[in-house]
């Protein structure tokens, strides 16, 4: 099947009071109908800014300054705000990671599904709120036949989520956007959540784009991967190809710290010491030489691309370790085929 997802050199910027400052630079991927996209790294990596470009949600102070977005056929950068609108929720649904912010406090759970699903499918008033619930049965949420009546603040915030996540899934997107999903869940809700996610993609063909900081869901969940690091890709690759040979030191440090299940969510932390530069203030060369154990000077002055770490897997890798000798002279390609 073809790609339905071309994005090309993505670049997202925001006016501030310093000035513009680029927040996520040169992201590049491809989707193909059914296919999970996983984008990892810390917070303040760009994961999000990624996927409200996208959704063209980055507020009055963001835009899309260079790239493009090829969603079946259209350009999301050139469309307007009514047409990006009717895409929004019908062929594109996004998770957020905080469902208080996205339901309504003064309308009841059944109010905003059903004005959901009567705006893009068109349903009979008795089968859409039959299919509202049976919606919220299928992310777990018990009573859903009462629930159906009550209003946002009655429920747990891990309700709230299963709430948004059935209204996400319930107009069957072609592209499911989620980031963090899970995070604020607990570990069975959490499992049920992307189990429900797999299922939909089964089902529908659905296409995912999942964003975590946790490997763990993007391992579960995706079949290739981005990692990000201050804005920018570090490294390209398959699901397996990530976790078997990972090549970036900024990969290697979020594997070493893959958390324990049983764990809280908020605990699981880095094991990389320092922390994600800001936005204003980019450090020279590569970006994550302020953290690598393996830097040294030219790290510190050049920047590295995001090159070929395999000519026959698409696994790239922005690092001078991997890729030094690309600059130099072609890589040979390797006897291992
Ligand atoms: Fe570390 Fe240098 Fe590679 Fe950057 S380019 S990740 S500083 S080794
Ligand atoms: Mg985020």
């Amino acid at each position: 099947e073809n790609n339905f997802l071309e994005v090309d050199k993505l670049q997202t910027a925001f006016r501030t009071d310093k000035g513009e400052v680029i927040s996520v630079e040169e992201v590049s991927f491809q989707l193909k109908p059914g296919e999970t996209i996983g984008i990892v790294g810390e917070s303040g990596c760009g994961k999000s800014v990624t996927s409200l470009s996208l959704m063209r949600l980055l507020g009055s102070s963001g835009y899309i300054k260079k790239g493009t977005i090829m969603f079946n056929g259209k350009d999301l950068t050139k469309l307007t705000e009514a047409e990006m609108r009717q895409i929004r929720g019908n062929e594109i649904s996004m998770i957020f990671q905080e469902p208080m912010t996205s339901l309504n406090p003064v309308f009841t759970i059944g109010n905003q599904m059903l004005e959901l699903i009567n705006l893009h499918l068109k349903l009979p008033a008795r089968e859409a709120r039959a299919y509202a619930i049976e919606m919220l049965a299928r992310v777990g949420i018990p009573r859903a036949s009462e629930i159906i009546d009550e209003y946002p603040h009655k429920l747990s915030g891990g309700m709230r989520q299963r709430v948004m996540i059935a209204m996400a899934l319930s107009c069957k997107p072609k592209l499911l956007i989620a980031d963090e999903p899970t995070t604020a869940l607990d570990v069975t809700i959490q499992a049920q959540i992307l189990e429900l996610m797999k299922k939909l993609r089964q089902e529908s063909n659905t296409a995912i784009m999942i964003i975590s900081h946790d490997l763990g869901v993007i391992a579960e969940m995706a079949d290739k991967v981005l990692v990000m690091y201050a804005g920018q890709v570090v490294e390209e690759a398959d699901v397996f190809t990530l976790f078997d040979d990972p090549k970036h030191p900024y990969t290697k440090g979020l594997m070493e710290s893959i958390p324990h299940l049983e764990h809280d969510s908020q605990e699981r932390l880095f094991s990389i010491p320092g922390t994600v530069p800001t936005i204003h203030q980019m450090p020279k060369g590569c970006r994550f030489h302020t953290r690598c154990q393996f830097a040294t000077e030219k790290c510190a002055h050049e920047k590295p691309a995001l090159l070929p770490a395999n000519p026959h897997s698409g696994h790239r890798v922005r690092c001078w370790l991997h890729t030094d000798d690309q600059r130099e002279a072609p890589m040979p390609s390797k006897a291992e085929v």
